[in-house]
């Protein structure tokens, strides 16, 4: 334990508000009177009231039925949840040092509180009593499926091993916990350290809504007056896209591909190694032959073969039309007298002029009418058009920092339904990325619990009170959240541990893919795209142009994507010790699949947080794209809402498929959409 934290221990006399009930609007967390000091001793109450109800469920004197273990392993751990989710919530969205730093300390504390429980023979035993005796319990579907799960979870922890090897496996799952968060940490501190003034001479090029926000960035980090880009995705790709000056392009690219790849105290290189090599170890000990195999098995894939099946079976007509498009942007290159070869830090800018020209459009002519609040709207407008969900501010809810906005949310008949608190801007105290969510989730175990539903985004916030002003990207990163939000919202479930997103990796990025499509439709950008400084409405040939557009630059993209999911199945199918130098690695997979040399990953290793920060998408990068199959746009909201949004983990994800879509799902759709199957040139 370091010093800093010892100082941070209250006193005893201190009220702990962790500890208390809210007595706040629908008793929401009361994030100003939360400080660092209060997590440490609420976990350590948290985990001991946990460990108290397993045991009480553990040595129940009487016989195991449905209600005295699953049922009771449900109501365990309220307290554990409800602190988590504030903690996990300010690290990810709002962290300061005194929080990354107990982060550090309650991660492997998390793991030795959670490895007894998951391998305890004995509570295993009274679980797997009832799934061998399932068909004589009189369950519903719902209780069927939360005691497969429960059976399911527990198996894959371990809970059956000899104590040898359970030893073993907890020593993993502690190091691995440490490591997944050192590897968030150094990302963020890489993200943090580095940015990049711009003076007069360097903005040539860039549109005014990218340099309103890049002096918003500056001043958000003390620098009023300023200018600067920093490594966040929305900065960064901006940048590329429309900065004329190819010295600069090169320096942003090289810094935000460079993150965790340092050789400084940031540097991930080793922590992947290790991860990997833990990975392995535990998926051998549990019987499987790599990390991969242990990890697919829980999916809709099953397996690597199926996950590289589809993952292949895109990769070859995305490599071809990327290839096609760099010769193209090559010899744009060479019309305007360059006198260089295409580098990965030009392609976004070639792209964008080589769209100009066979679409007429670019992003910057439609951000203007890609005001946030009015997106924002717009994803509310389609939830209320499809679902009957109905919207409304609220100011009297306590938030985490000024920029978050919260709405209460009302059902079709104007029944509480659920809050929701949108974090949309960048800044410093935020890790990368968009992502959904919660400080609770819905069930009715005990009574109806309305969900308090989080989306975090990292856009750039307007300047001097100018409205935030979205690219394309960005607005199709809002709905994609939203739609996890709406996973959350509509959840309908009974046990706590199958609501909303509670289910398969690959089957979770569905509900946000399909609602993606609702930003693009012509009816929704007429009414919502409208200018910032005009309010006039989007002109109908830009909308044209810009719904045209769409397939533009798809080889590009799904070659980024597919190339990142390929090297994480490679990262978790290949023996560990075939990645211990992981930029070589790195470069032989790369080679060995044909990647362009103009195009980078889109998540290098060292940044990889969605596989190596923690183990949830790690050999399941592929889910973006198992999904975007599964999509289809042929639904009618009512089956919408009953087989995917509302049913959370209650059921298989499979039969929700299918009872949704008519069939099982296919990828031929994929490659139509993205342009991939047309013989002639995308537009
Ligand atoms: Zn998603």
């Amino acid at each position: 334990m370091s010093e800093t934290l010892e100082t941070l221990v209250p006193s005893q006399a201190t009220p702990n508000p962790l500890l208390m009930a809210w007595q706040t609007p629908f008793e929401t967390p009361p994030f100003a009177e939360i400080a660092p000091e209060h997590f440490l001793p609420a976990f350590e109450q948290a985990f001991a009231d946990h460990t108290a109800e397993i045991t009480a469920i553990t040595y129940d004197p009487a016989v195991p039925d449905f209600a005295n273990t699953i049922t009771a392993l449900e109501r365990a751990g309220k307290l554990l949840s409800k602190v988590s989710a504030v903690f996990y919530d300010l690290v990810s969205a709002h962290s300061n040092p005194a929080l990354l730093e107990i982060d550090k300390e309650v991660s492997p504390r998390m793991a030795r509180h959670w490895n007894p429980i998951m391998m305890n023979a004995v509570l295993f035993g009274r679980i797997a009593l009832l799934h061998d005796n399932q068909a004589t319990l009189g369950l519903t579907p719902e209780q069927t499926r939360l005691l497969e799960r429960t059976y399911t979870r527990f198996r894959r922890a371990g809970a059956g091993l000899d104590e040898t090897a359970k030893n073993r496996m907890a020593e993993i799952n502690e190091r691995l916990a440490h490591l997944g968060t050192a590897f968030s940490h150094h990302l963020l501190g890489d993200e943090q350290d580095w940015f990049m003034e711009l003076g007069e001479a360097d903005c040539d090029g860039l549109p005014d809504s990218f340099v309103a926000a890049a002096k918003a960035a500056a001043q958000e980090r003390g620098m009023a007056g300023k200018a600067i880009v920093t490594l966040s995705r929305s900065s960064v790709e901006p940048f590329l896209r429309s900065s004329t000056r190819r010295d600069l392009r090169e320096k942003v690219f090289k810094a935000f591909t460079a993150r965790g790849d340092n050789n400084n105290d940031n540097d991930n290189n080793a922590a992947i190694v290790e991860i990997l090599s833990l990975r392995e170890e535990s998926a051998k000990l549990l019987g499987f032959s790599t990390f991969a195999a242990y990890r697919l098995e829980d999916s809709m894939a099953k397996t690597p073969e199926a996950v590289r099946g589809l993952l292949e079976r895109v990769w070859k007509p995305a490599r071809a039309r990327a290839l096609a498009d760099r010769d193209a942007l090559q010899a744009l290159v060479a019309e305007e007298g360059g006198n260089f070869a295409l580098a990965p830090w030009d392609w976004r800018y070639y792209a964008e002029k080589l769209r100009q020209r066979r679409a007429n459009f670019d992003d910057a002519a439609i951000k203007p009418y890609l005001v946030l609040d009015h997106m924002i709207d717009a994803a509310f407008d389609c939830a209320h058009r499809l679902f009957g969900l109905s919207f409304s501010e609220r100011k009297d809810v306590p938030v985490w920092h000024p920029d978050v906005r919260v709405w209460e949310v009302k059902d079709a008949a104007g029944r509480h339904n659920a809050l929701f608190y949108g974090d949309y801007f960048a800044r410093p105290s935020k890790r990368s990325g968009a992502w959904m969510t919660s400080l609770r989730d819905q069930q009715k175990l005990d009574g109806a619990v309305a969900p308090l539903i989080i989306n975090v985004c990292n856009f750039s916030k307007g300047a001097d009170g100018q409205p935030s002003l979205l690219s394309p990207d960005d607005a199709r990163t809002l709905f994609h959240e939203f739609g996890h939000g709406l996973h959350g919202m509509l959840s309908d479930v009974f046990y706590p541990s199958l609501s909303g997103t509670s289910v398969f990796t690959d089957f979770v990025e569905l509900p946000s893919q399909l609602y993606e499509h609702w930003q693009e439709q012509p009816q929704v950008l007429r009414q919502f795209a409208k200018h910032y400084q005009t309010g006039e409405p989007l002109p109908d040939d830009l909308l044209q142009r810009f719904i045209a557009a769409r397939k533009f630059n798809q080889g590009f993209a799904t070659v980024e994507f597919v190339s990142s999911a390929l090297i994480d199945l490679e990262f978790h199918t290949q023996p560990a010790s075939a990645s211990r130098d992981v930029r070589a690695f790195e470069r032989n997979e790369l080679e060995k699949i044909g990647m362009p040399a103009e195009i980078s990953l889109r998540h290098r290793p060292q940044q990889f947080g969605h596989i190596f920060s923690g183990d949830h998408y790690a050999a399941g990068y592929y889910s973006y794209m198992w999904s975007e199959v599964m999509d289809a746009d042929a639904a009618t909201a009512k089956r919408l809402h009953d087989d995917i949004y509302s049913s959370g983990g209650s059921r298989d994800p499979e039969d929700a498929y299918v009872a949704f879509r008519g069939r099982e799902p296919e990828p031929d759709a994929l490659l139509r959409r993205r342009g991939l199957l047309e013989t002639s040139e995308a537009a």
